[in-house]
């Protein structure tokens, strides 16, 4: 739960690195994992041929994976993923003879990384700004930030369920015909914590399949047990035709990402290709074997400690403890789900740094690292925190913000 700095001092990790390493630091079974696999294998290319801990690795991540996307394409990164999700959605709608559903459905406020696809489907401006015209065919969804009502709502908001209702605004003017796919985080995290209000993304999964369009869902952030369940997809029922790892996959320890798609889709693909190759994709350290290795060992610990299980466990209590500080200077909303938090603190205009980072700066003297985005504190400790740790990251935000100007 800790780290160390160069002076000696031990910092509580609120924010489980970056929101991946969901099993805490420094876990031994991991490292011996590695170090084990680096001396056997260090390296085999997976195109055209594999090795043993690859398939090791996706069998048993196909067995937590949620309904029927149990067809995996490993990545190194959450960009990475995000940018083979669109792909893979591409190449299926034209492999079953929809060429010409290209158009891809981002939502404002979403991250998807920084490849291109990922920066043309999110909808961060100074992600985008500097990168010339992005991908064409491009729309995005409202974010569902700040609908009246809302504000301090504990768990998943009441209002607003109706914003999926844009699709059809989108589909009207350029028809589903010309739609591939829409792509969002359940949750989404870069930007402030903002939860999906109730039945909002099954309502994008109805609209979707109304007019045949593919549900992305990236879950770099959402999987492996932050909301208390395996994947976002379980929590909130709602099944995705592809969903995006990275981050909690591996608990960080080795860079990787994947892609999980349906039997449908894969084999669609395989169908239309006049190659054994499904996918004309793939990157140098897919499957790389070290990643693969973490990620196994990873996953056993998941199992073997019920983390998933645990967060599911601890999030009432949590919610609690987040919220209690609603009465504390300058907050304006706190928004939570599962092992999530999100705080947000009312502008400061003209000041030379935000609020929130003198706030983060404060918390990081005080042994607790918290993470800021704008005006917006996001917390996301390892699932195995304990109550007093709990205590301990809420009781010195309060601190801080206190002794803020
Ligand atoms: N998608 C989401 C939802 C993310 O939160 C992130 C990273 N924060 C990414 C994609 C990109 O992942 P990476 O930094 O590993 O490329």
């Amino acid at each position: 739960m800790y780290y160390t700095t160069q002076d000696g001092r031990q910092v509580l990790d609120g924010t489980a690195g970056l929101w991946c390493v969901n099993a805490g630091h420094g876990r031994e079974r991991i490292v011996e994992a590695i170090q084990q696999q680096a001396a056997t294998l260090d390296y085999a290319p997976s195109f055209n041929m594999g090795h043993p801990i690859s398939f090791a690795f996706t069998q048993k991540l196909a067995g937590i994976l949620p309904f029927d996307l149990k067809k995996i394409f490993l990545t190194n990164s959450g960009s990475e993923s995000a940018d083979t999700a669109l792909k893979i959605a591409l190449a299926y709608q034209r492999a079953r003879g929809h060429a010409t559903k290209t158009r891809l459905i981002g939502r404002e406020r979403g991250y998807h990384g920084t490849g291109f696809g990922g920066i043309s489907v999110g909808g961060i401006v100074r992600n985008r700004m500097n990168f010339g015209s992005l991908l064409t065919g491009v729309d995005h969804l409202p974010h569902t930030h700040g609908v009246a009502g809302n504000a301090f709502a504990k768990d998943e908001p009441e209002f607003g369920a109706d914003l999926a209702d844009n699709l059809e605004r989108i589909v009207a003017l350029h028809d589903a015909s010309t739609i591939a796919a829409v792509i969002v985080e359940p949750v989404a995290g870069s930007t402030g914590v903002l939860i999906p209000p109730k039945g909002y993304l099954k309502r994008l999964r109805a609209l979707c399949d109304k007019h045949d369009i593919l549900l992305i869902f990236d879950e770099v952030i959402t999987g492996f047990g932050r909301l208390g369940a395996g994947f976002a997809a379980e929590y909130f029922d709602v099944r995705p035709d592809i969903l995006t790892m990275a981050k909690g996959i591996t608990n960080a320890a080795v860079p990787m990402g994947a892609v999980a798609c349906s039997n449908r889709i894969y084999d669609t693909l395989l169908a239309a290709s006049d190659t054994p190759i499904e996918l004309f994709h793939g990157y140098t350290y897919s499957g790389h074997p070290l990643a693969c290795a973490a990620g196994l060992a990873t996953l056993e610990v998941y199992a073997e400690e019920h983390l998933f299980q645990r967060a599911a466990d601890i999030s009432g209590y949590w919610r609690d403890a987040v919220h209690s500080l609603a009465d504390a200077k300058h907050v304006i909303d706190i928004r939570n789900l599962g092992l999530i938090g999100g705080i947000e603190l009312e502008p400061r205009p003209g000041a030379a740094t935000s609020r929130a980072l003198e706030v983060f700066d404060r918390c990081f003297d005080k042994g607790v690292m918290i993470r800021v985005t704008a005006d917006i504190i996001a917390l996301s400790p390892p699932l195995i925190i304990e109550t007093a740790e709990i205590d301990r990251i809420v009781e010195t935000i309060r601190e801080a913000l206190t002794e803020t100007a």
